[in-house]
């Protein structure tokens, strides 16, 4: 990792978990990096924050029940929380 790359994350993190401050409107939740897959490397995939319970949790996080289910579940998108997130970063 590059350091602009870490304190890009850094940033993010800071942030607290997207889905929580956008759609929940709870702020200062604790974050983890979350990749959002697209074609090519992880290492350049766009990050967004996330709680551990929108993370891995096994019934609400991304990983948990797969980026389709997880989207639909809480009606945003993995891309619209990535958008809101580089607006205020
Ligand atoms: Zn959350
Ligand atoms: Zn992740």
């Amino acid at each position: 990792m590059t350091k602009a790359q870490k304190a890009h994350y850094d940033k993010v993190a800071r942030l607290g978990c997207s889905l929580c401050r956008f759609v929940l409107k709870i702020e200062d939740t604790p974050t983890e990096i979350h990749h959002i897959r697209r074609a090519g490397k992880r290492v350049d995939a766009p990050v967004i924050g996330l709680c551990p319970i929108h993370h891995r949790g096994s019934n609400t996080g991304v990983h948990g029940l797969g980026r389709s289910a997880w989207e639909s579940l809480y009606s945003t998108t993995e891309e619209e929380l990535l958008s809101m997130t580089l607006e205020i970063l």
